[in-house]
């Protein structure tokens, strides 16, 4: 198996899926490594309405289509990479992933943001332990038709998950929030007040969980009384936002206080040869026509880097 790339991407979501496209044209050689399945974000989402020539468009078929064309670009990508190391600094990054060394004289840095865990106790992310533990309605909702489910945040995303999950079929829901008010829009809150099987209570945070085997029930603290209260609980879903997940990065590419990757305008890192597109760079409006416009700056970058290297 050849290894050696013009170009490796790592993170295939539509940040990294567009550069594939662009950097593919140019007839370089490319590789996309993402730890999980390519597209990212959108995988996570129902119904996208803002992606222009489409009116509205699944979340997965948008994925598949652009996938679609990033294999008939010839682009490798390897699912389910699990990074070991990397070099970034050198002329030739090397990077290994799953006891292969993979090397490229340009790297585009593309994986976004991850969910922020949900801490209980001494328990940074209680979704390492448990398997009820959950971020996507979309993907893991259904198993949870006909039971009881707990939705941790009450932001936009709580409110919208728990009524999408409603939508489901969920049998009784509980929505918490640690602050003392919830922060979704007024018509979002007035959505879910009007399901009977559901309820939201703010200043409310999860002191435990209860497991044998599988969840069976949560502990539920008021955070002002210190009162607690036993919930029957099927499975959680937590939705108290996102964090860019740049640890493998870190003593290699500057990032700014929140873990972003900072780049210039053009998309190049502090490194030469490394760019980052996406949602993993620090910015206003984190969306997929953004992230695409990251990705084609940066593979255009890319390709000017590699020609300036050729001469
Ligand atoms: C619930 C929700 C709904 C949304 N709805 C819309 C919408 O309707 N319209 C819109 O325009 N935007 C929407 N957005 C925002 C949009 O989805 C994102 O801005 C966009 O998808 C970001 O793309 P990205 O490629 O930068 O990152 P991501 O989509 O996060 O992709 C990053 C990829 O990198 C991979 N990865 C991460 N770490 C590593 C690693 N260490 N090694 C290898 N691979 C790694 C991940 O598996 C993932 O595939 C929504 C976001 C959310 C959370």
């Amino acid at each position: 198996m050849n290894t050696a790339y013009d170009i490796i991407i790592l993170g295939g979501g539509v940040a990294g899926m567009t550069a594939a496209i662009y950097a593919a044209r140019a007839n370089l050689r490319v590789l996309i490594l993402d730890e999980n399945a390519c597209g990212g974000l959108v995988n996570w989402t129902k119904v996208v309405e803002n992606m222009p020539s489409y009116k509205s468009v699944g979340g997965m078929e948008l994925v598949q289509r652009i996938q679609d064309q990033v294999e008939a670009l010839g682009v490798d990508v390897e699912e389910a990479a699990c990074i070991d190391s990397m070099e970034l600094t050198g002329t030739e990054k090397v990077i290994e992933a799953d006891d292969t060394t993979y090397t490229a004289k340009a790297v585009i840095v593309a994986t976004g943001r991850k969910p922020v865990p949900l801490k209980v106790g001494n328990v940074a992310d209680v979704a390492e332990n448990c398997e009820q533990v959950h971020f996507c309605a979309i993907c893991d909702g259904a198993a949870y038709v006909g039971k009881r489910v707990l939705v941790v945040g009450g932001g936009n995303s709580g409110f919208d998950e728990a009524i999408a999950l409603l939508d489901q079929g969920i049998k009784e829901l509980v929505l918490v929030e640690k602050m003392d008010r919830f922060f979704a829009a007024q018509t979002a809150q007035d959505q879910l007040a009007c399901r009977s099987n559901a309820t939201a209570r703010h200043s409310t945070e999860v002191a435990a969980l209860h497991c044998d085997g599988a969840l069976r029930s949560v502990t539920l603290r008021n955070v002002d009384t210190g009162q607690e209260e036993e919930c029957a609980c099927d499975g959680i879903f937590v939705f108290m936002g996102q964090q860019p997940g740049t640890e493998i990065f870190q003593g290699q590419l500057a990032m700014d206080e929140s873990g972003y990757i900072q780049t210039d305008e053009l998309m190049a890192t502090n490194v030469a040869g490394v760019f980052a597109a996406g949602d993993v760079r620090p910015k206003k409006y984190r969306q997929i026509t953004t992230a695409m416009a990251d990705g084609t700056v940066a593979a255009l970058e890319a390709e000017r880097f590699l020609r300036t290297m050729a001469c």
